[in-house]
């Protein structure tokens, strides 16, 4: 589904990323972790063409993602992506919200639309708030109109990039049991994440990275417990 090869990426002088290798089976979830500027975010942009590469390769269902010929809006449409930052627009209801990208991007008919942005809201667990705006809704319901949003564009595949990261305690969870439910539809799903105790229940693998490198990938329950390298231990120990 996601192939990662061999993928170097500088901003300037400076390599940020180091020849990162990963594969992401359709159905597959897979967190990233790894201390602040070890390059977790540039990787997630680099998977959806936000950020270019030097060198190396990614591809999305055989379709390699730095090719110049390639339809960016059309890979954008196969990978949704949700941030730290949900950028909403307050001016209209969660429904437009989630309404708008099938409508103006993908012209889909309006009816259509709608029975199927309603349906969304539904399986984030936002009925009842189709008509709110998102200056009254909590951060966790906006990061969740936000996912519908981009689920609304029915991708192959999801990325999250540190989604609960700028939420209340209260108001993690339930951003955190949404992206259980997608992964337990079968969805796709990138994420990068501080919530140790979710990676290790949700994730199929986990990466660390440091320094613009992959440091040690496994399944949550080695990894976690039995991580190898010095550096991974380090991290872990801080934070478990
Ligand atoms: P955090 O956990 O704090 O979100 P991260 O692992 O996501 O960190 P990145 O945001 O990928 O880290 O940043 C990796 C490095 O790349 C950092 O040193 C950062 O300063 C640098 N960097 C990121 N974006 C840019 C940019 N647009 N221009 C220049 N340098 C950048
Ligand atoms: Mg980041």
């Amino acid at each position: 589904m996601v192939s990662i090869k061999d993928v170097h990426k500088s901003f300037g002088p400076v390599e940020v990323l180091r020849g990162i290798s990963m594969d992401v089976m359709k159905g597959e979830v897979v967190c990233i972790i790894g201390p602040s500027g070890s390059g977790k975010s540039t990787l997630i942009r680099c998977i959806n063409a936000l950020n270019d590469i030097q060198s190396g390769s990614i591809t999305v269902e055989g379709q390699e993602v730095h090719d110049p010929k390639l339809d960016k809006l059309a890979l954008r449409k196969k990978v949704g992506m949700v941030f730290q930052q949900y950028n909403l627009f307050p001016h209209k209801t969660a429904l437009q919200n989630v309404m708008m990208a099938p409508i103006k991007v993908l012209k889909q008919n309006r009816a259509d639309v709608e029975v199927r942005a309603r349906a969304l809201l539904k399986k984030v667990r936002l009925e009842g708030k189709e008509d709110s705006y998102p200056g009254e809704l909590s951060g966790g319901q906006q990061q969740r109109v936000a996912i519908a949003r981009s689920l609304a564009m029915n991708p192959d595949v999801m990325l999250f990039d540190e989604v609960t990261a700028a939420l209340d305690p209260e108001t993690v969870k339930e951003v955190l049991v949404t992206i259980k439910d997608l992964a337990a539809d079968g969805m796709t799903c990138i994420l990068v994440t501080h919530e140790m105790g979710f990676a290790r229940e949700i994730a199929d693998r986990v990466y660390f990275t440091d320094k613009g490198v992959i440091v040690e990938y496994g399944p949550p329950a080695t990894f976690f417990e039995q991580a190898k390298d010095p550096r991974t231990r380090q991290f872990l120990s801080q934070i478990l």
